[in-house]
């Protein structure tokens, strides 16, 4: 049985106490974990404030940028290595799981190479009285420890996604992986070690929330910022936690995101894209589509459609190259999911497909499956549209003007993403525009440019990240002023 330590100091340290790691896909153990109690986060902690204060303190960004493009070599070269601690996790089909789980890993390590390496320095020639002159200049500096915590449903992408700009501004920095996903951010810790970032540069403690690693790491005295990524619930806890000592936090939260079908969308394309949306990595990404408004005159025909497209999907073995869809990552997701469908049901949602815990074959019998599912009839008053399932469900809905489109797109408490399907040139920019999101895509879904900003209105979160973005935020800035 595989065990996942802790990572602190350059050093692989076991926990007073282990947990165990299940493979969603079976229900079996995969792993033993090694939890952290306060006293090993506080040594993460503080080998990360020595490793700032040593030699990594004065590393320069031209020797930080080449460590990155070293990191991401060692991705390349251990892919196989962090698919299988990915999918043992996780139970997402390997092939996904290689082409956009581990590719975007050293994809992040790249792109903030090249970001940083391309930044400048903010300055500004200020006119005095009398003619003088002063001259201003934006010095970025570490922001300092860095406490990042993630969630389970994209592990190694939303770690990296921390970790890259981190380093690449000079921070040390201490992560806390998601109980149900701990395996990639400890392998990590093997690649970036064998890359050459120093000691105390990147830490793992494991465990979980409340009581444990996260609630230790987001309370530190000694942590300069928190960068968060998971559900509204949790964030607002740290943000609570974090606020008595007035530290930078960037929070990444949920979503209950829409997508708006007009009537002369392409409908294959439209199809094709809203089957990704709705059920990309069963459901289980922040930007995924939990609320579809089609405009009348095609509601039947895209309903009956997307019915289709969601039965073929086939769920199963993640080395199967079959599969398209893999479980929900743990038995009470599995149950939240399906009472989930079970309100829409009490709420009079017609049923149109799924609903059901699905049946797998013998060998996964044990793992938490959702069949694909979609419901119609119920309208935004209704709770299970409003709040974030999280799981492999839409409900679907008829508008018939675009003004009733953007209003019911936009009636929500969260704001992360939407999808506008149109053909229409004009009404994409405009219908785009007016929605109240951090990413608004036009006849696509989930195609990321790194350098753009990313984040989320309401309750989505707080900050942006991405490009110069992250940088802001992993970075504190002096303004010299000199008076020329
Ligand atoms: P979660 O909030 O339950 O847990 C996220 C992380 O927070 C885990 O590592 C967990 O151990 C830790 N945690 C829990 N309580 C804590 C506490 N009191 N103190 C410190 N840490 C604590 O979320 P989840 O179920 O793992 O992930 C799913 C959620 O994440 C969904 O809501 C999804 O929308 C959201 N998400 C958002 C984005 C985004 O970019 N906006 C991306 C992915 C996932």
């Amino acid at each position: 049985m595989r065990e996942y330590k802790n990572f602190i100091d350059g050093r692989f340290v076991e926990g007073p106490e282990a947990f165990a790691d299940i493979d969603p896909a079976t229900g079996r153990q995969v792993a033993w974990v090694h939890e952290a109690d306060a006293g090993l986060v506080d040594r993460a902690v503080a080998s990360a404030r020595a490793a700032l204060e040593g030699a990594w303190g004065r590393s320069t960004v031209a020797e930080r940028c080449s460590l990155l493009r070293r990191v991401a070599d060692e991705i390349d070269r251990r892919a196989d290595d962090l698919l299988a601690a990915e999918v043992a996790d996780t139970g997402k089909p390997e092939a996904g799981a290689r082409a956009l789980d581990v590719a975007r890993a050293a994809a992040n390590f790249r792109s903030f190479a090249d970001i940083m390496a391309a930044e400048g320095v903010e300055s500004f020639l200020q006119d005095l009285p009398a003619g003088q002159q002063a001259l201003n200049y934006a010095l970025r500096k570490p922001l300092g420890v860095v406490a990042a915590i993630v969630p389970w449903n994209l592990p190694l992408l939303l770690l990296t996604w921390k970790v890259a700009p981190a380093i690449a501004c000079g921070n040390a920095i201490v992560v806390k992986p998601s109980e149900e996903t701990p395996g990639s951010a400890t392998v990590l810790a093997e690649i970036l070690d064998a890359a050459g970032v120093p000691s105390g540069v990147y830490n793992v403690v494991h465990g979980f929330g409340a009581g444990s690693a996260g609630q230790h790491l987001t309370t530190h005295p000694d942590v300069d910022g928190v960068t968060f990524t998971g559900s509204t619930a949790t964030g607002a806890g740290i943000m609570r936690a974090v606020a008595p000592r007035v530290r930078p936090v960037s929070f990444e939260l949920g979503g209950k995101n829409a997508a708006v079908v007009f009537a002369d969308a392409d409908l294959d394309e439209t199809i094709a894209g809203l089957t990704r949306s709705i059920f990309a990595n069963t459901g289980q990404v922040c930007l995924c589509t939990e609320r579809v408004y089609i405009e009348r005159p095609i509601f039947e025909e895209v309903s009956a459609r997307l019915v289709d497209a969601a039965q073929k999907l086939r769920l199963g073995a993640p080395a199967d190259p079959a599969t398209t869809t893999g479980p929900v990552i743990s038995h009470g997701h599995q149950q939240k999911v399906l009472d989930y469908v079970e309100l829409a049901r009490r709420s009079g949602a017609t049923l149109l497909t799924g609903g059901e815990p699905a049946t797998v074959g013998d060998e996964l019998a044990g793992g938490f499956w959702v069949e694909p599912t979609l419901w119609t009839g119920l309208g935004n008053d209704d709770r299970v549209m409003r709040e974030e399932v999280f799981g492999p469900v839409a409900g679907l809905v008829p508008f018939d003007t675009e003004s009733e489109a953007v209003a019911l797109a936009n009636d929500t408490d969260y704001g992360l993403a939407a999808a506008v399907w149109t053909t229409d040139l004009r009404r994409a920019h405009r219908v785009a525009g007016r929605m109240e999101v951090g990413i608004a895509w036009v006849n696509t879904w989930f195609t990321r440019e790194l350098r753009s900003p990313f984040g989320g209105f309401g309750l989505s979160g707080v900050g942006r990240e991405g490009g110069r973005h992250s940088l802001d935020f992993y970075t504190e800035t002096t303004n010299v002023c000199v008076a020329l």
